[in-house]
């Protein structure tokens, strides 16, 4: 039997390496982007010249309605969703005086609410079937808190509450819900950051002396996906190069 992955946000840095982990695996994979992403048919026709044969849909994983349709969509084209990733997201960094309602919003919206928006649609359909693992991806910066980032630390900490009041109240259906707080890993969010504050800031806080791979976040999402994984629930799994150890 195939099992469908759905991942969020997978033209990202660590999206893209996530979805190639379970096309690997032998997942059926199928990924969402922005609506305005212009970039999508560039993106699969690149992942197609390595083999690749992913599908994407259009998906504004902040918006309910939007989420709710194209997962309706995709249960039409390829049938129920297996693994959901919660992987899009968007960092909008300034500290707190300078924090407007826009930004706040927009962060909150996209990193926090699209992780309902998406768990909605599927999780009943996976627990009815007694099969199902949705995975969250939170960040370093949820536990421990950063500068410029209050925004962004109070949604990824929202993340995992959801996460283990969900993983409760699904935990014997079949269904695990977990946390994957990665560290600094080098996508565009993070190589977006001025090269001399990742050299002078950020790399020295991170004892293994570098920034993660998105393709080391991949393997903990298959590991969580698998059937070995059936036992681990609610939990915050930290990938972050010993900079944060809790
Ligand atoms: P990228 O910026 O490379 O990718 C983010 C992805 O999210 C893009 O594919 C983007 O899609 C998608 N996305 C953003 N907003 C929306 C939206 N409203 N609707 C649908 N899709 C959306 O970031 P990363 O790959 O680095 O980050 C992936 C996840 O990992 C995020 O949740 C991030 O917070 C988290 N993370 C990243 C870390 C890092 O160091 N890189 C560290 C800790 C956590 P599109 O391009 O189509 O707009």
């Amino acid at each position: 039997m195939t099992r469908i992955a759905l991942v969020t946000g997978g033209m990202g840095g660590l999206g893209e390496g996530i979805c190639i982990k379970m096309a690997a695996l032998g997942y059926r994979v199928i990924t969402t982007h922005s609506p305005g992403n212009t970039k999508a048919g560039e993106w699969l026709a690149a992942m197609r010249e390595q083999g690749h044969d992913f599908r994407a849909y259009p998906c504004d994983v902040a918006d309910y309605d939007s989420a709710s349709a194209c997962v309706a969509q995709i249960v039409r084209d390829v049938g129920p969703v297996d693994v959901l990733v919660n992987n899009a997201g968007i960092a909008r960094d300034m500290t707190f005086k300078k924090m407007d309602k826009i930004n706040w919003d927009l962060v909150m919206r996209t990193n926090l609410d699209s992780i309902f928006n998406m768990s909605k649609q599927v999780c009943e359909g996976m627990a009815d079937r007694g099969w199902g693992r949705i995975i969250n991806i939170s960040s370093v910066n949820g536990q421990k808190g950063a500068f410029g980032q209050t925004n962004y630390s109070a949604a990824k900490a929202g993340v995992h509450g959801f996460t283990k009041s969900l993983a409760l109240e699904v935990a014997r259906r079949g269904v695990t819900v977990n946390t994957i707080s990665p560290g600094y890993i080098g996508t565009r969010m993070v190589t977006a950051i001025p090269q001399s504050i990742l050299d002078s800031k950020i790399v020295p806080q991170i004892p293994m002396g570098r920034l993660g791979k998105p393709e080391e976040v991949a393997g903990l999402v298959a590991y969580l996906a698998s059937e070995e994984a059936a036992f681990v629930t609610g939990a915050n799994i930290a990938i972050n190069g010993g900079q944060h150890m809790c």
